[in-house]
């Protein structure tokens, strides 16, 4: 029962672990696939939201140099390259532009011929061939349509837009911006809340950008960055060459990193803003998850123990408490008790144990095949055997229950006399035969004995003597009877009283029973009569052991009383003879002996 129990709260634990466990996983995946969707989502957004502001931007510069080239004089001050009357003209149209966007660095005309024609930040310079050097103006002058992209210049990237300049449908030139990328850095952080950093292409880091870019991540370098951002993107390089989108652990936190390609007008990657976004307090879920469900599962594990702990109690506890009772019962009890499937013993109480001396099951199963080993068999055949009429001892319990059966048993040199009763259980197609010995050696004795003598009584002495003549008619063996009076026993008892007389019968058994065969059988037949069967023995036989024995009563010499003399009369059994007809025969022969003058064997 106990180990019951502990396989049982095993159990229990073990499975609220697991399902935990199962849940917590389950929990925990779906918090992942949750953040790395999500970091999908944002990092969707924020390549969109870039190209749109590329895309704006764009826009953004070519109406307003449409607004600006159809303001009075600007058009022919650019044709005639007048490059003071145009910078007179445009000088508040880029204060106003910086205004609007102080990223705004660049703004310069340039002639189809490749020529400058007027650099508004640095009105000083221009007429020299810029087009020879840029390929961006090249490709307008080529194409005369409008183009922008990241370009690396000197100190930098930046975003250039540049329109054609077209006057009555010819083409006349071009109007360059350039935008400062710390535009679209700030843009960026505006939109996404995060922290961003620029870097250029190795490729196209300027001459002068080489002191300032001197750090570098993969191809891509930069100038200033906190130190702690470094080692956060020289991790997520190591872990991502390719510089994808990344969810990344770093230091206890966590970040969705999106990097922003830079491309040129031909799509060629020249710079990149990295994004990194602290969303450590979004992961605060799975660490949540787990706390709340590894309480929950503590919190399960007590409840669901307590239950069992209580279940066991009222339920188990009882049926315990009821094996307890009858453990007890049999204990106590003086029958040897078994349980047995036919050929083992399954159980036994406490008198068995005591009985055979044993102290586990165990040791008497390997000593012993069955306890019928035990059971002794005698002449008679009144006692049950292992083999009874084709069945086992078992067997023929139950089907002869009506009847008493006994068993004859010894152990330490005693026999004992026990009936058997039987009770068939039958349980999931399990046989048990619970069997009860009942020690009946004593209570034989009282109904078998004399208690004065100890010889065999009457009724005992009928039952031997018919089973005797049954065995006589069988095997033709002649059988004799000794039926033996004391002379004037009233007399004894007069003058001595009737303990004396007590003392010369007991001491008359005595000696009757010592002076005769183990075979043969004394008993005392009624008040100072006694009767000796002698089996296999002929009548002259029979005479002699009756002269033996008057002689040697004659002889003995009885305390208080002296001499006791007693008659004999003898007889052997003829054919057709039953038990009455025999001692009818005996007592006249004793009547002979008494007529006869006593002291005398008559046959
Ligand atoms: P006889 O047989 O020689 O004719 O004389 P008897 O005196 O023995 O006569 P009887 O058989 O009629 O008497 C039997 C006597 O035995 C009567 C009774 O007092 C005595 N007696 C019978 N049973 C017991 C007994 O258990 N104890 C004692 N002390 N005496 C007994
Ligand atoms: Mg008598
Ligand atoms: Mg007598």
């Amino acid at each position: 029962m106990k180990s019951f129990k502990a396989r049982a709260q095993t159990v229990i634990t073990l499975v609220v672990i697991a399902v935990s466990a199962a849940l917590t996983f389950y929990h925990i995946s779906q918090e992942k696939r949750y953040i790395s969707e999500r970091t999908e989502r944002a990092s969707e957004g924020i390549r969109r939201t870039f190209e749109s502001i590329v895309k704006d931007t764009e826009q953004q510069y070519r109406f307003r140099t449409y607004a600006t080239l159809n303001a009075p004089g600007v058009m022919e001050a650019f044709k005639a390259r007048d490059n003071e009357t145009l910078y007179r003209l445009i000088l508040p149209r880029y204060q106003a532009l910086r205004v609007e966007n102080p990223y705004l660095t660049i703004m310069q005309f340039h002639a189809a011929d490749g020529h400058s024609i007027l650099r508004v930040h640095m009105k000083a310079k221009y007429g020299d061939d810029i087009a020879a050097r840029r390929p961006m103006l090249r490709e307008i002058h080529a194409g005369h349509q409008l183009i922008s992209g990241f370009e690396g210049g000197l100190g930098g990237i930046a975003f250039r837009v540049i329109v054609p300049i077209v006057d009555q449908g010819v083409y006349v030139g071009a109007l360059e911006y350039g935008i400062d990328t710390g535009y679209f850095v700030k843009k960026i952080k505006n939109f996404a809340g995060s922290d961003s950093v620029m870097m250029i292409h190795k490729e196209w880091l300027g001459a002068a950008d080489r002191d300032v870019y001197s750090q570098g991540i993969g191809q891509y370098y930069y100038s200033t960055i906190l130190e702690e951002r470094k080692d956060l993107l020289e991790s997520f390089a190591r872990q991502n060459p390719y510089l994808e989108p990344r969810h990344v652990q770093h230091e206890g936190k966590s970040f969705e990193i999106n990097p922003l390609f830079l491309k040129d007008s031909k799509n060629r990657n020249v710079g990149i803003i990295i994004s990194t976004h602290d969303v450590t307090g979004t992961n605060q879920n799975i660490i949540d998850t787990l706390i709340g469900s590894s309480i929950l599962t503590l919190l399960l594990a007590a409840l669901l123990w307590g239950l069992f702990e209580y279940a066991f109690r009222t339920l188990v506890g009882k049926l315990m408490l009821q094996e307890q009772y009858i453990d007890t019962i049999l204990d106590s009890q003086k029958n040897l008790v078994i349980v047995t499937d036919g050929q083992e013993i399954i159980y036994a109480n406490r008198a068995f144990f005591d009985y055979f001396h044993i102290d586990s099951l165990e040791w008497f199963r390997q000593k012993h095949q069955c306890v019928c080993a035990f059971f002794e068999s005698s002449p008679a055949q009144e006692y049950l055997q292992p083999q009874i009429d084709g069945v086992t001892w078992t067997e023929y319990l139950i089907r002869h229950s009506e009847q008493e059966n006994r068993v004859k048993m010894t152990m330490d040199g005693k026999t004992s006399i026990f009936t058997v009763h039987s009770k068939k259980m039958e349980y999931q197609g399990q046989i048990r035969h619970v069997v009860v010995f009942t020690d009946i050696t004593n209570l034989n004795e009282l109904a078998t004995q004399d208690m004065l003598t100890k010889l065999a009584n009457r009724f005992q002495f009928d039952k031997v003597l018919e089973h005797s003549i049954h065995l006589a008619i069988r095997h033709g063996n002649p059988l004799s009877m000794l039926l033996i009076d004391i002379d004037h026993f009233k007399d004894v008892n007069d003058r001595y009283g009737h303990l004396v007389g007590d003392e010369v019968l007991k001491t008359l058994a005595k000696i009757l029973t010592v002076s005769v065969r183990k075979s043969d059988v004394v008993a005392r037949w009624g008040g100072e009569e006694l009767v000796i069967l002698l089996p296999d023995s002929e009548l002259a036989s029979a005479v002699k052991l009756a002269e033996l024995l008057r002689q040697k009563i004659e002889k003995h010499e009885f305390p208080s009383v002296g001499r006791v003399t007693c008659s004999i009369g003898v007889v052997q059994w003829r054919e057709g003879e039953n038990t009455d007809t025999l001692f009818h025969r005996a007592d006249e022969k004793l009547y002979v002996a008494k007529e006869g003058g006593r002291n005398r064997v008559v046959s």
